[in-house]
């Protein structure tokens, strides 16, 4: 006899990429910063002192929500600090979504939506993106007509990279009746100029999900954090956020991290350059690929390639070079392809060549 709730016994759980053990195998598979985080974090961490373990953490982790919001212009009340951005999109749905109530996303989108859906019995009603991933007019109708409360949008979308600019996302979230939390996973590799976070505070329904994951090449710490109106961050940071999610070690090496902007910010430079040199590079080979504002891209494999995606996939796998390929209907032809460094990039392009050459 099963004694699991009947939601948790019916769900799959989360697959998350491949992690393999050998550090020769070059990873373009999970989104990763390829670029080594900033020499202030491990100073940081090479200054944590037993009596820092000792004791319980800031409960707010307020040395990071201080420097974040030096960063961003606002208040300490207008964040929460959060162990990683996954924990930002649990506690959104435990904050803001009856159970069972629907949980609003664009398909497709981040697979952990619909798993933590599931895990709070909720329903997801997804709106298919157009052709070229663009969301459709009436998404928000859409949204509203089946009473969702909550609807998570991926910005730059994953995985296509493609971004929707400020106004686009002031429109979805005025016409929304419920909240909208966009998730900015990837937002530190968009061309400079963009920025959402004034918006919060003309729209009382948004929020914003940071993570130290991608843009801070941090993403073995576990940390992240919402940036929104006090109406929306206050009860998930006082009510229903686990106390101490966010442990001392995290808290001081984060603070240590946006204190550094000029090396997170060579970084995304970097992965800019990188990012239109390989999808340039793809393209010459045939590949099909949106215009991509994050770390990576989408790649469409040619019509007439004797191998599918799969072979693909695999091939490269056989070099020692995992991208990710999904097996959905949508995506199962992609490629999804993490911009690495130029040495590894120039490494794809040879798997590629190898594997298309006739
Ligand atoms: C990486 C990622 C996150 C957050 O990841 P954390 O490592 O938990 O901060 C959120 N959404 C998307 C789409 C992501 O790719």
């Amino acid at each position: 006899m099963s004694y699991q709730r009947d939601n948790i016994r019916r769900m799959a759980g989360y697959t998350p990429g491949e992690q393999p053990t050998d550090p020769g195998v070059i990873k373009l598979n999970t989104n990763e910063n390829p670029w080594p985080p900033s020499p202030a974090v491990m100073s940081a961490l090479a200054a944590i002192a037993p009596e820092d373990l000792r004791r319980y953490p800031s409960p707010t982790a307020a040395g990071f929500l201080a420097e974040a919001a030096r960063l961003h212009g606002i208040g300490s009340d207008q964040l929460v600090a959060t162990n990683g951005g996954d924990e930002l999109l649990r506690l959104a749905i435990t904050t803001f979504v009856p159970p069972g109530a629907p949980i609003g996303v664009a398909e497709p989108s981040y697979s952990l939506y619909p798993v933590l859906a599931a895990i709070h019995d909720s329903p997801v009603h997804a709106v298919e993106l157009d052709g070229d991933w663009s969301l459709p007019a009436d998404f928000a109708s859409r949204m509203n007509a089946a009473g969702v409360p909550l609807t998570l949008l991926v910005n730059p979308h994953a995985p296509s990279g493609r971004l929707l600019d400020a106004n686009a996302i002031s429109a979805i979230a005025a016409a929304l009746d419920g909240v909208l939390l966009v998730d900015e996973a990837y937002v530190d590799f968009t061309d400079p100029g963009h920025d959402l976070t004034g918006l919060t505070r003309r729209h009382d329904n948004l929020m914003i999900l940071r993570t130290l994951s991608k843009g801070y090449s941090l993403a073995g710490l576990r940390l992240g954090y919402g940036i929104g109106p006090i109406g929306l961050i206050e009860p998930m940071a006082r009510k229903t956020r686990d106390s101490y999610s966010v442990d001392a070690v995290a808290d001081a090496l984060g603070a240590a991290a946006l204190a550094d902007q000029p090396t997170a910010r060579a970084s995304w430079e970097a992965v800019r350059a990188e990012r239109t040199r390989l999808i340039h590079a793809l393209r010459e080979r045939g590949f099909a690929i949106p215009d991509s504002e994050s770390n990576f891209c989408l790649a469409r494999v040619p019509d007439q390639s004797r191998q599918p995606a799969a072979e693909l996939y695999r091939g490269l796998k056989e070099g020692g070079i995992l991208v990710r390929h999904f097996g959905t209907p949508r995506l199962v032809d992609c490629l999804r392809i993490t911009v690495g460094t130029p040495e590894q990039n120039d490494a794809l392009l040879r798997g590629l060549d190898a594997l298309l050459s006739p």
